[in-house]
């Protein structure tokens, strides 16, 4: 128990015992609230050092800390690191002799343990809790705590179970005082403490509930990247393995991932690179030899791509991995964002891409419909079933599913209960509570499903939703400045052109329908305006994107129901500076225009003023009059267009010369694209400068000085 007369600062136990000089990012946050004995769930990404804040309570508060684990090997690891700081800790788990695991409990009910680590099946084991519950626990500590839910591709059942125990394991109300006192008073004994790096608020919830957590305090950090320029961008399939190439082949993009949606394209896309790149295909289906041979090719700098399904990545540990991208669209944001997160451990910009298109979408729901069957299919089988055993091949052979599917459905019915199957095959009724499970487990996979389509259609900033998505909802609203969405201009697969004067026209006509309303959804804003046939459904999309990307206008998904139908529609509402536009307000607007053909840094085309897709509207007075003042005039005469040229050869000299400085690719100094805007606005101000899209804050700050000197020089 502590001592409170000389409370030991959580300061001075990091650095006595840990050997660390500070603590990380919110660390001292959690530790302070688990001294203090309170219950917590802590979901902070891999790596983050999440151990730490148990262990360190754990000391403080004095006594025993129990931990459950659900792995052996991540059970020894954290064994083994804290043996040799020297702190007294043991565990039991199925893998040790049992003299051991007596030997632990002997210690442990000595009270000579500062650390006891167990699997969560041992709870099953008669006696052993009561045994646990002989000693107050300093603190429980629950580790990879998603597993408990029953959505998420780890659960484990003896995790479910875990929360039944409790109550026990917790033991009397702490009577010691708290090393903190705060206004948290714990009343309920040991505190317990969830941990995971991958929990959304649904998983969160759940894991608070099956705890039966009391006024827990929740902590939720860490899921921003800095360095990871995120786009996510329509390609049609047959461009992609095209577009993939152009990409990897400039050197500085890479080591680089690219994730396949099956092992037939992994090994496709990587014969395709291999004809200028040293990479190869890494998929469950090759051999593990050859497998094992890849990744070390990989993290020894041989193979500088590798083509992966899903399978890849867990066991990679290389920090300069410059590009991720998905050829495909991934299942869940989870998966995605793990994926993603391998790009740039060592800090320096990386560039993630996600390609995506409406075929895409056809095929998730083919694979949904494969791993999920119909409840019919489920029924079918449970039917079958009696409360004798039957062999498996008899039923299947019997039924009228395919054999596939019935395996399927006999697999899922073995999940959620329905049947029972034993090591000789053959197979017995379960429960009839599946049904219920089943369906929820099923509408839970279709939602994460869901949510990565809205990822992809949405138009705000792309670090913001990937945040937002984990449950830190108070760092999702910061911009990252970087994405498609925060930056097109620096965009290098996603294309964007300016908005052509009809286009800045429809602008004007939406921000003024919008003014006097609350919001509007966007088909009634389209039909409203009169444009329903003269602009396509996924034009006017485009030009709402590009509205709320220059934060015009927010889109907010929204629902409403209809005979008992969830319709879902969009909101779109004006934001402040939308309220100031008015009819001659110059517009800089970047339209989403499918991809760009080069692209490389060294080969970006100027922005091209790309012919338009839209039909020009017929107008009732055709004629020279002018509607609208050219807002953003591109040089007309010769002279203007010399003057423009000759700056932006001298913005290209003085971006080599900064890159080499910087050690930085020239695109990372300013984009191609970036640099030609800037020599045709020929700004003369900080204030000009920074309306150029593509030059952001930060761009301004370090280089605003040095391009409006050039500018200035230049007339
Ligand atoms: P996770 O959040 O994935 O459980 P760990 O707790 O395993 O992460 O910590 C990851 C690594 O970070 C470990 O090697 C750990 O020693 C180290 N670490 C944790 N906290 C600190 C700190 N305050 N200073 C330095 N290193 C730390
Ligand atoms: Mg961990
Ligand atoms: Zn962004």
């Amino acid at each position: 128990m502590p001592d409170s007369s000389h409370p030991v600062q959580p300061s001075e136990l990091l650095r006595s015992i840990f050997g660390f000089a500070s603590f990380r990012a919110n660390q001292e946050q959690v530790c302070l609230a688990a001294i203090a004995g309170r219950d917590l769930l802590l979901v902070m990404p891999t790596g983050a050092g999440k151990s730490l804040c148990y262990q360190l309570p754990a000391i403080a508060r004095g006594g025993t800390a129990l931990v459950i684990s659900p792995l052996i090997s991540l059970m020894e690891d954290q064994v083994a690191k804290l043996a040799a700081l020297g702190l007294r800790v043991a565990r039991i788990h199925s893998g040790l002799e049992r003299a051991a695991a007596r030997q632990a409990c002997v210690e442990y009910l000595q009270g000579s343990l500062q650390f006891l680590f167990i699997a969560p099946e041992r709870l099953r084991v008669p006696g052993f809790p009561e045994m646990l519950a002989k000693r107050n626990l300093a603190l429980i500590a629950i580790d990879e705590a998603h597993c408990i839910s029953q959505w998420g591709h780890d659960f484990r059942p003896d995790y479910r179970m875990l929360g039944q125990y409790l109550p026990m394991l917790r033991g009397a109300p702490d009577p010691a005082p708290v090393l903190h006192p705060t206004d948290q008073s714990p009343s309920v004994g040991a505190p317990v403490l969830a941990m995971t790096a991958t929990a959304t608020p649904t998983v969160q919830a759940d894991i608070l509930a099956q705890l039966g957590m009391v006024k827990p305090a929740k902590f939720i950090h860490g899921f921003r990247r800095e360095n990871l320029a995120i786009e996510v961008v329509e390609v049609p399939q047959p461009d992609r393995a095209s577009a993939i190439f152009r990409l990897l082949i400039e050197p500085s993009h890479r080591p680089a991932i690219v994730y396949a949606p099956s092992r037939k394209q992994s090994e496709q896309l990587a014969a395709e690179l291999s004809r200028a790149i040293p990479a190869a295909a890494y998929h469950a289906g090759l051999d593990a030899d050859t497998r094992e041979r890849v990744q070390k090719a990989f993290q020894a700098g041989k193979l500088e791509v590798v083509v992966a399904t899903i399978a890849f990545g867990m066991g990679i540990d290389k920090a300069n991995i410059r590009t991720v991208i998905h050829a495909g669209l991934p299942a869940t944001l989870e998966g995605y964002y793990q994926e993603i997160g391998r790009a740039g451990r060592d800090g320096a910009l990386s560039r993630t891409f996600l390609m995506h298109s409406y075929a895409d979408q056809r095929t998730h729901d083919f694979f949904l419909n494969r791993d999920y069957p119909p409840v019919e299919c489920l029924s079918e089988v449970y039917e079958a079933l009696t409360g004798e055993p039957q062999k498996v091949e008899d039923l299947r052979a019997a039924s009228k599913l395919g054999e596939e599917e019935f395996d399927k459905a006999l697999e899922k019915l073995q999940i959620h209960g329905g049947a029972r199957v034993d090591f000789g095959g053959s197979v017995t009724r379960g429960g009839p509570g599946w049904k219920k499970t089943y369906a929820v487990q099923a509408r839970y996979r279709a939602e994460q499903f869901a949510k990565v389509l809205g990822f992809t259609t949405s138009s705000e900033c792309r670090m913001s939703a990937l945040v937002g998505h984990f449950g830190d909802v108070e760092d999702a609203c910061r911009p990252c400045g970087k994405c498609d969405v925060c930056d097109p201009a620096a965009a290098l697969l996603r294309r964007f052109r300016r908005a052509t004067a009809f286009e800045r026209e429809i602008v004007q006509s939406i921000v003024d329908e919008l003014r006097s309303v609350d919001y509007k959804a966007a088909g009634a804003l389209q039909r409203n305006l009169d444009l329903v046939g003269r602009l396509s459904r996924s034009d006017f999309d485009a030009l709402l994107d590009a509205m709320a990307r220059a934060a015009l206008i927010e889109i907010e998904a929204a629902e409403f129901e209809k005979n008992g139908e969830v319709i879902p529609f969009r909101k779109v509402r004006l934001t402040a500076r939308g309220l100031e536009v008015r009819p001659f307000t110059p517009l800089s607007l970047l339209i989403g225009d499918g991809v760009a053909d080069e692209f490389g840094g060294r080969t970006d085309p100027p922005m091209r003023a790309k012919k338009t897709k839209l039909a020009q509207p017929k107008l009732a007075h055709p004629g020279p009059k002018t509607r609208q003042p050219e807002t953003e005039p591109l040089p007309r005469t010769p002279e203007e267009l010399a003057l423009a040229q000759n700056i932006e050869a001298k913005l290209r000299e003085w971006r080599a010369v900064e890159a080499k400085r910087l050690g930085v690719p020239a695109y990372v100094v300013l984009h191609d694209r970036t640099l030609a805007a800037v020599a045709q606005a020929q700004p003369e101000n900080v204030q000009q400068l920074s309306q150029i899209p593509g030059i952001g804050l930060a761009k301004v700050e370090r280089f605003g000085a040095a391009i409006l000197a050039l500018c200035r020089a230049s007339d």
